[in-house]
């Protein structure tokens, strides 16, 4: 009763926080807080979840890296003081931040994207038998091969196509036949790169684990849609490699290489240019060099932030986009098609109230 009489508000918030003896507030370094147009969210890239938060608490977490919780509520002019106390509460209680009377020892996570592979994604479309007669000789980091026909001949081949593109780890895409599955599973399990099995056309949806190997079945048939917005919050991936990857480069085409049913070599399934065969590879002509000398590796390094429309969304550093990006101006790319997600008003196409990027009349450009 003492308090309440004679404390004015700001002395009351002063107070609480000499009580708790811990002036600064700090976010864990693996959760990140990322700004979109009209919402922004902290990124737990350990994790792997998200916590939604308004933009006015972006920036006070942003201030907060090097000031006090009294000094950021004496600059909002004590505005704010009950929600600052109720959501830094809530962080601290869900495991994204804590207070600290020593924020300098606890030093910012290295956002540095590195791999060592020229190629991360490799992805190979049914023409195994031409990548065994040819001189293609590679490593890359993740390999998919979908599989059209065959399968079962093509599961015995798989450690000469080994051979030929070396990798860390595989990925199968192939249609769906009852009959053959488990002589396939069987096959795969032994090689032990094999990390997801994608099973298309099946008659039911389903995720399962059978050992180090996790299958998917999907009712959907394997088509590459050119400039198609495929994006949906099912697939948002939050990790650290993503996350760094998408500070500097396109986290879809950057190190992706394709090579179609003919064995021509493009940048994606998704791309209509070719930029090579692999008929052209030789003892002095590797893949990279078909990649390096086409016009399109400027893709690789397209990132979010530099492209309209994503560079406002909160999720563009989870998001993998397969849309080519087109040039704006000297500093800007775009899309020719809209995303589903509009960030501008945080609606996605299916839910009440959204509109095209275009119907807005926003500057996007500042
Ligand atoms: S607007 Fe861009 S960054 Fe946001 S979800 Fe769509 S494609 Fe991803």
């Amino acid at each position: 009763m003492f308090l309440a009489k004679n404390f004015t508000k700001q002395q009351y918030y002063h107070l609480i926080s000499q009580i708790m003896n811990k002036p600064y507030f700090k976010l864990f370094s693996n959760c990140l807080p990322v700004k979109g147009y009209t919402q922004s969210i902290i990124y737990d890239l350990q994790f792997g979840r998200i916590e939604y938060i308004p933009n006015l608490l972006f920036d006070i977490l942003k201030h907060l890296t090097n000031k006090t919780v009294v000094e950021i509520k004496n600059f909002y002019e004590q505005e704010y003081n009950e929600g600052i106390d109720n959501y830094l509460k809530h962080l601290a209680d869900s495991g994204f931040g804590f207070y600290t009377d020593s924020p300098k020892m606890f030093p910012d996570i290295d956002l540095t994207w590195d791999n060592p592979f020229e190629i991360t994604n490799l992805v190979i479309d049914n023409c195994f038998d031409l990548i065994l007669g040819s001189k293609l000789n590679v490593s890359v980091d993740d390999l998919t091969l979908i599989i059209r026909k065959n399968a079962e001949e093509v599961c015995y081949k798989l450690e000469s196509i080994n051979e030929k593109i070396r990798s860390r780890s595989l990925q199968i895409f192939l249609p769906y036949h009852e009959s053959l599955l488990d002589i396939i599973f069987d096959s795969l399990s032994s090689f032990n790169k094999v990390k997801q099995l994608v099973i298309y056309e099946a008659p039911e949806h389903s995720v399962n684990q059978k050992g180090a190997i996790q299958i998917i079945s999907t009712k959907n048939k394997i088509e590459f849609a050119h400039n198609r917005n495929n994006v949906h919050p099912n697939y948002f991936t939050q990790n650290i490699t993503l996350f760094t990857e998408a500070q500097n480069y396109h986290t879809y085409f950057n190190r992706k290489a394709f090579i179609d049913m003919n064995g021509n070599i493009k940048l994606s399934p998704e791309h209509v240019d070719l930029i090579g065969n692999i008929n052209e590879l030789n003892a002095n002509i590797d893949i990279m060099d078909i990649i390096k000398k086409s016009n399109f590796k400027v893709l690789w390094n397209i990132k979010k932030d530099d492209t309209l429309v994503c560079k406002d969304c909160e999720f563009r550093y989870m998001c993998i986009d397969t849309r080519i990006p087109i040039k704006f101006s000297d500093r800007f790319w775009s899309h020719k098609v809209d995303c589903n997600y509009n960030p501008l008003l945080g609606k996605w196409k299916w839910e009440d109230g959204y509109k095209n990027v275009a119907d807005l009349s926003i500057d996007l450009t500042d």
